[in-house]
């Protein structure tokens, strides 16, 4: 009532100036700064409904904790904040509720900053029911934080962060001044949506400290937050600091692990990591002093190595502040992992990562694999980690370890969704309760979709003839398939696409598809193409430079995008000598690249050039190229090259494969500067099996950092070198898999 009052008040005699605590509501920013000068404990300010555009919201005082100063919206989720705007809060208890930032970017290096200047720092201050939504740089390799968290005793809490597309952590906990140390930050009941495969280091979703201040406490506690397939890199969340608890949080799909990356006693407990079965789905990876994890529940994991569901890594003797401290006094009991691909233990052992772990406890944990063996690997010396009263089962381990044993369970799900053994107390207790998407962010917005984008639209027929395609093309929406018949299509335009959208043809009889431009798509922000069930031809094309079927826009695309072409054939790309089929540019990612059941013939490029970022900053153009099942047919320049250059070691990707295909006089134009056939630089999983090979150029495969894996089996040749392998950091001889391959009449390099 006092409230309503006052907005009355406020309507009636434009600004108010009440003598005690007071609500300003404001219709602009001239409003908002005038009202923001006068605060006093007890005040709010109200933005009113409405588009906020390239609006940077300051704001601090001295509030109390009975009385805060408010800046809230007048309805939550009806104030948009867009364009280049951001907020940042200094002084003492200050309570920001209820905006959305979407349809913009932040012009500095935070959306939300938790302090106003360097000088000025918020304390026992809360952000709550805040949206940020895609609120990403243009470039993706220009980098920000979404949140910045300074100060002590602070809270975040109910926010919804989905979709940051940029380079740099999702939100950042700073240690780096006495003021923003042990600074007991809570941050709680936050919904991280979706936040894509970056393809560089930097896509962190939360990060606590970095290695400088590592040597500081932060006591920030982590809880209840829901990490929905947040896949930006190798760390989901890098802990960098000490004594932080991370609890009942819960990670739905998300690729990486929670890594205790610096800083000493480290509590995490009662999180549950569900990794569906997707690749590179991790649990935690443990390293440096005195970390505690306990009564964790990881299921359905496929990480391994540096991501597998329990990592416990050897440390450097002595370590730099920005390497690797050596694990002592862990304490991992009464966890359950199963249906995971992998525990490693002494991961990462080296001349330099040396210090096995010392002083540690392995116990009462419940381990079961996948039943595809070796679900725990030993890297090195294990006589520092006591195991007690472990129960391993549906799989094995590399060596024997007294403490974990092998048993015989049977697993049932209980009413909280999870597994738990058939009359036995092991592993994680029965009383954790996973937390729910609806438990989280806020209830105004809605979260994302769990499924994919294409065809779940509208099926839209399409008559043959001149530009019918480009016509409904125009008018189709997200997700709809357009669906040719049998006939010739004739395309005078390039169509942009910044839709998913499919384009199928007839399964019975051709479906002819002609273009008349250097291009027959191109991929915009938000575009993804299916294509099915088509002869697509390029003798309409006119020459020119950069002919591509399918090429990006030559600005750069924030989302990552998925090229599919199942069924189709492409002909006559040879107006001039570099006619690809699909180019990917610079500043763009492809989730995925898959090609199936199709054919290529007679192209005087590459089927696929995902080559563009040639920086070395460990930064590349498409995650997933898989190949399969397919021809192709005087192709002049490499089918394939994909590029990942640099030492860094924060991507999964990218990935490639090419099985039972065939391939004949394949990279052999004049003008293919590589020489090869495939070009795989960087690529950190490649398997290329299963294909026929006649009057080929060579496959070359780099291996540049980590563990890359290689293998090369089961194809046979004429006419074709053996596959060029090369090491760049790596001693020793090259590591790629090599078996049962035919190279007849093969001459050796
Ligand atoms: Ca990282």
């Amino acid at each position: 009532m006092v409230f309503r009052l006052c907005l009355f008040l406020i309507a009636s005699f434009s600004i108010a100036m009440p003598a005690n605590a007071g609500v300003y509501l404001v219709k602009n920013q001239k409003e908002y700064f005038a009202a923001e000068k006068k605060l006093k404990a007890g005040d709010e300010i109200v933005l009113a409904n409405g588009v906020w555009r390239d609006f940077e919201i300051k704001i601090s005082g001295d509030g109390t904790e009975k009385k805060p100063i408010v800046l809230r919206s007048q309805e939550a989720g009806k104030v948009i904040i867009s364009g280049q705007s951001n907020l940042r809060i200094g002084g003492k208890y200050m309570l920001v509720k209820g905006l959305v930032f979407k349809d913009g970017y932040s012009p500095t290096g935070e959306v939300i900053s938790f302090r106003r200047s360097k000088e000025n720092l918020a304390h026992h201050s809360r952000v709550t029911q805040v949206v940020i939504d895609g609120f990403s740089k243009l470039d993706r390799y220009e980098s920000d934080y979404w949140v910045g968290m300074y100060g002590k005793n602070n809270r975040f809490d109910h926010n919804h962060l989905v979709g940051k597309t940029n380079k740099g952590v999702t939100f950042a906990v700073r240690l780096d001044s006495k003021e923003s140390q042990e600074n007991h930050h809570r941050i709680d009941h936050n919904y991280f949506g979706p936040r894509p495969v970056l393809g560089s280091n930097g896509g962190e979703t939360l990060r606590i400290g970095t290695s400088k201040y590592s040597m500081f406490n932060s006591n920030t506690l982590v809880e209840n937050n829901y990490f929905d397939r947040c896949d930006g890199e190798v760390e989901i969340i890098s802990s960098k600091s000490g004594s932080n608890i991370f609890r009942g949080n819960y990670f739905d799909r998300s690729r990486g692990a929670l890594v205790f990356r610096h800083g000493d006693g480290t509590l995490v407990e009662n999180n549950v990591f569900m990794g569906g079965g997707k690749a590179h789905t991790g649990g935690i990876r443990v390293i440096n002093r005195n970390q505690t994890i306990r009564n964790n529940y990881m299921e359905g994991l496929r990480g391994t190595g540096f991501a597998s569901a329990l990592t416990v890594m050897n440390g450097v003797p002595n370590s730099p502040v920005n390497r690797y401290v050596q694990v002592d006094n862990a304490v991992i009991e009464n966890n359950t992992m199963v249906d995971s691909s992998r525990i490693t233990l002494n991961a990462g052992a080296d001349t330099e990562r040396s210090a096995a772990p010392i002083d540690s406890r392995v116990a009462g944990n419940l381990l079961g694999g996948t039943g595809e063996g070796e679900f725990i690997k030993v890297q090195d010396d294990i006589s520092g980690i006591k195991f007690l009263d472990n129960m391993l089962f549906n799989d094995s381990a590399q060596q024997e370890i007294a403490g974990v044993a092998k048993a015989s369970v049977e697993m049932e799900r209980a009413e909280n969704g999870l597994l738990y053994p058939v009359g036995l107390t092991a592993g994680a207790s029965r009383d954790i309760k996973p937390l729910t998407r609806d438990q989280v962010g806020v209830d105004w917005y809605p979260k994302p979709a769990s499924g994919g984008r294409f065809d779940t639209g509208k099926e839209i027929p399409v008559p043959p003839g001149e530009d019918t395609l480009t016509d409904a093309f125009a008018t189709a929406a997200e997700g709809d398939q357009l669906v040719l018949s049998a006939g010739e299509y004739l395309v005078n335009k390039t169509l942009p696409l910044d839709r998913a959208i499919t384009i199928r043809g007839s399964k019975e009889g051709a479906t002819q598809l002609l273009f008349a431009r250097p291009s027959l798509v191109e991929i915009r922000e938000g575009g993804s193409i299916k294509l099915a069930n088509l002869q697509i031809d390029g003798a309409a094309a006119p020459d020119s430079v950069g002919n591509a079927m399918i090429r990006t826009a030559i600005f750069p695309i924030q989302s990552n995008f998925v090229i599919k072409l199942t069924g189709v054939s492409v002909t006559n790309l040879d107006v001039n000598r570099s006619f690809d089929v699909i180019k990917l540019g610079k500043s763009s990612m492809a989730d995925q690249v898959n090609i199936k059941d199709s054919s290529f013939n007679n192209i005087s490029g590459s089927i696929v050039l995902a080559a563009a970022e040639t920086e070395d900053y460990g930064q590349y153009n498409v995650e997933y190229l898989d190949v399969s099942n397919s021809n192709f047919k005087d192709i002049g320049a490499e089918l394939f090259n994909v590029y990942r250059g640099g030492r860094d070691e924060s991507t999964f990707g990218p990935h490639f494969t090419a099985t039972n295909s065939n391939f004949v006089n394949v990279g052999r134009s004049k003008n293919n500067m590589s020489g090869a056939s495939m070009v795989l630089h960087g690529v950190q999983h490649a398997d290329i099996s299963n294909n026929n090979f006649l009057d080929a150029a060579p496959i070359k495969v780099t291996h540049t950092v980590g563990r890359p894996q290689t293998r090369i089996s089961g194809n046979k040749s004429k006419n074709m070198l053996e596959p060029v392998l090369e090491e760049l950091n790596y001693q020793g001889a090259h590591r790629a898999i090599l078996s049962n391959n035919q190279f007849e009449g093969a001459v050796k390099p």
